[in-house]
C-alpha cells in the first residue's frame, strides 16, 4: 500500500476548547458500524446519556440546538471523549480533520481546510508544498478499478501541481493551463483516446502554451462585460449548494450585494483592479496562498475522476474554490474600508471549506456548476 500526505500534515495539533469554532455542530456525524456496536455495549454511568444522544436508526449523533452535538459540551469539549476516551470515538470524530481518498493500493491523507487550525498552517505554508510517500506490504484488489485511467490522471496530476507551483508565472496564467489540460484531456477520455492524454500534457508544459495562456488571461481581463458576467454566474451557483451554516447564506447575500447586485461591469471591473493593486504593494502573500488552495484542491479531488471519468469538473471545482474564496475577501476587503489581514484569510477559506466540502451532496453539485475565467 501506497501512502501520500502533504509536508505539512504532521504541523497539525487539535486546539480543542481554545479552538475558535468546533467541528462537533454544524454537521451531522455519522457514526461508523464498529462503533454503533461499541457503543451499544457500554455500561455504568454515561450509558443512559449515550443512548439518548445517539440516533441508532439513522446512525448518527443526535443533535442540539444550533445542530451542535449532543456530547458537545459549553465549553466545547466532547463528553463522549472525556467518558470514554479517544479510543472509543467513532471514525469520523477520531479522524477529523484529516481526511483519506481511497484508490486501489493508494491513501492520499490530507487535512481538511475546514478545520481553522488547518486553514492557518496551510495559509502560513510559503513554500511550495511537497508530497510525502510511505509504503507498506499490504495488497488490495478492488473488484472494479481503472488502473490505466488512475495513473493517467496520477501524472497529469503531477505536471497540474508543477505547473501550480510555477512561480514565475502569474497565478492567473497556472490556472488557464491546468484548466487547458483538463478540458483536452475530458474530450479525449470521452472518446476513448485515454493514451493520447500523454501528447495533452506534453503541449501544456511548452513556453507556446503558457504565452498563450498569458495572452487569452489579457483579453479575458480586458473584457469588462464578459469578466462581469462570468463573475456573477460563477458566484450566484453557490446559492444552489445545501446550506449547512446559516451564516453562509448571510455572507454570501453581503457578497453579492457588494460586488454585484445594481453594480455595473465598469464598477466591478474597477473594483477588482484596485483590489488586485493592493494585494500586490500590501499583501504579496496572497499569490502563495492562492496557489497552496488550487494544490490543495488540485490534490485532493483530481485523481477522483478514476471513479467517474469526470476530469474538468474536478479541475472547475478547484478553480470555483480559489476563485469564491478571493471574491469573498475582495468583498471583505470592500466592506473594511480596503483592509485586509492573515485572519480575514483564514476565516473565509475554513469557512468555504465547511459549507461545499462537508456535504457529499454539496461536492456533488458544485462539479456541475457552471465556471469560467
Ligand atoms: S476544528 Fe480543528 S482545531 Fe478546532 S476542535 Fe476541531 S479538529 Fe480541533
Amino acid at each position: 500500500m501506497l501512502y501520500i500526505r502533504p509536508d505539512y500534515y504532521t504541523e497539525f495539533h487539535c486546539t480543542a476548547s481554545a479552538c475558535e469554532d468546533t467541528c462537533c455542530a454544524g454537521w451531522q456525524i455519522v457514526i461508523d458500524k464498529k462503533s454503533l456496536k461499541k457503543y451499544k455495549t457500554v455500561k455504568g454511568s454515561f450509558r443512559r446519556r449515550l443512548r439518548r444522544g445517539t440516533d441508532w436508526k439513522e446512525q448518527v449523533f443526535r443533535q442540539k440546538e444550533e445542530k451542535r452535538c449532543a456530547f458537545l459540551n459549553d465549553e466545547n469539549l466532547c463528553d463522549l471523549y472525556t467518558a470514554l476516551g479517544n479510543a472509543n470515538l467513532c471514525r469520523t470524530c477520531r479522524r477529523y480533520p484529516r481526511h483519506i481518498e481511497e484508490f486501489e493500493g493508494v491513501r492520499e491523507i490530507t487535512l481538511s481546510l475546514s478545520c481553522p487550525e488547518v486553514a492557518k498552517i496551510l495559509m502560513q505554508h510559503t513554500a511550495p508544498v511537497t508530497f510525502q510517500t510511505a509504503e507498506t506490504a499490504r495488497q488490495e484488489t478492488y473488484e472494479e478499478f481503472d488502473e490505466l485511467l488512475y495513473s493517467m490522471l496520477f501524472d497529469a496530476r503531477d505536471v497540474i501541481l508543477r505547473i501550480l507551483q510555477k512561480r514565475a508565472l502569474p497565478v492567473g496564467v497556472r490556472e488557464r493551463l491546468s484548466y487547458g489540460i483538463a478540458h483536452d484531456m475530458q474530450s479525449r477520455i470521452n472518446r476513448g483516446e485515454l493514451f493520447e492524454c500523454r501528447q495533452v500534457l506534453e503541449k501544456y508544459q511548452k513556453e507556446t502554451a503558457e504565452q498563450f495562456a498569458g495572452e487569452r488571461m489579457c483579453e479575458e481581463q480586458a473584457d469588462a462585460e464578459g469578466r462581469f458576467a462570468a463573475a456573477k454566474e460563477n458566484f450566484r451557483g453557490l446559492f444552489k449548494l445545501e446550506l449547512l451554516r446559516q451564516e453562509w447564506d448571510v455572507q454570501l447575500l453581503e457578497v453579492e450585494e457588494l460586488l454585484f447586485l445594481g453594480h455595473t461591469a465598469q464598477e466591478y471591473a474597477r473594483a477588482t483592479a484596485e483590489f488586485q493593486s493592493w494585494l500586490a504593494e500590501n499583501y504579496p502573500m496572497w499569490e502563495i496562498q492562492k496557489e497552496q488552495l488550487l494544490v490543495y484542491f488540485v490534490s485532493t479531488y483530481f485523481c477522483g475522476a478514476v471513479y467517474d471519468g469526470q476530469v474538468l469538473p474536478k479541475m472547475k471545482m478547484a478553480l470555483l474554490g480559489a476563485e469564491t474564496i478571493e471574491e469573498i475577501l475582495k468583498a471583505r476587503w470592500l466592506k473594511n474600508g480596503q483592509m485586509l489581514d492573515g485572519e480575514d484569510i483564514v476565516d473565509v477559506v475554513y469557512r468555504y471549506s465547511r459549507e461545499v466540502e462537508h456535504s457529499d451532496d454539496n461536492l456533488r453539485k458544485i462539479e456541475t456548476l457552471p465556471f469560467s475565467f
